[in-house]
């Protein structure tokens, strides 16, 4: 089960050290991080507490919400898998448990994104359309977006099927993410295959980050499908949440 914005919301308290903040944001003024799963976060101890906090309900589709300025915040049954926005005063989160969490900020013109890619999304193009719409919606340039792929699961863990990866392949291009293993089943890594695709679209690869940690093989990270392994009916999910500063203004 998905959690709720709620939930996140008011769960246990959390002192941030468990925060991952990704170095590719370091210096910039987006403030963007995901959680590792080692225990409850309550979002707005780590966030300004005055802002609205917008989730989508993730339905492994390719759909994006915009939500520009002045523009009403939709509810949380609005069915999507990434969300743009320039409002400073709403965090932007995805939620994940092997599928990849991926964070966008255009440091110039001051836009963030969140986007929630399974292999049906990254099939789907996800990220491509999210930095699509960065560049038609917002102007933005590619050389000013960083992004900032988080804990999935990776090459090491992920065994799927050919139609899988005849998928994936056909959104990201060929490349060095899929490993054939002794046994003859393939392994795939689709944090690279997202990055393919952010390359593609002209994004710098020293503007992208991709976290080292596969859910799967680390245990304080929720994993579906070690859940799924050890006959665990539930798994909890890791969240990506991102925002920009208060006193932001559009370039
Ligand atoms: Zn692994």
């Amino acid at each position: 089960m998905l959690r709720t914005q709620n939930e996140f919301l008011n769960e246990s308290v959390n002192n941030g050290n468990d925060l991952i903040y990704p170095e590719i944001f370091r210096h910039s003024e987006a403030e963007g991080f995901f959680t590792d799963g080692s225990r409850g976060l309550k979002i707005q101890d780590v966030a300004d507490p005055s802002k609205h906090l917008f989730m989508p309900l993730q339905k492994h589709t390719d759909i994006v919400v915009v939500l520009r300025k002045g523009s009403s915040l939709p509810t949380p049954s609005t069915v999507a898998d990434a969300v743009i926005t320039d409002r400073d005063d709403i965090i932007t989160g995805v939620q994940s448990a092997d599928c990849v969490p991926i964070l966008v900020f255009d440091r110039k013109r001051l836009v963030t994104g969140s986007i929630h890619a399974g292999w049906r999304g990254t099939a789907k193009g996800i990220l491509s359309s999210v930095l699509r719409q960065f560049f038609s919606e917002f102007k933005s340039d590619a050389s000013d977006v960083l992004i900032a792929i988080g804990p999935s699961i990776r090459g090491c863990c992920y065994e799927v099927g050919e139609e899988v990866i005849s998928a994936v392949i056909s959104a990201s291009g060929e490349g060095d993410y899929i490993y054939t293993q002794p046994t003859g089943g393939k392994h795939i890594d689709l944090s690279v295959a997202n990055k393919l695709q952010a390359l593609r679209m002209g994004v710098n690869p020293e503007n992208i980050w991709i976290s080292p940690d596969c859910t799967y093989c680390v245990s304080k990270y929720h994993s579906y499908r070690r859940a799924q392994k050890q006959n665990t009916v539930t798994t909890g999910r890791q969240g990506a949440f991102i925002t920009l500063p208060s006193c932001g203004n559009a370039a």
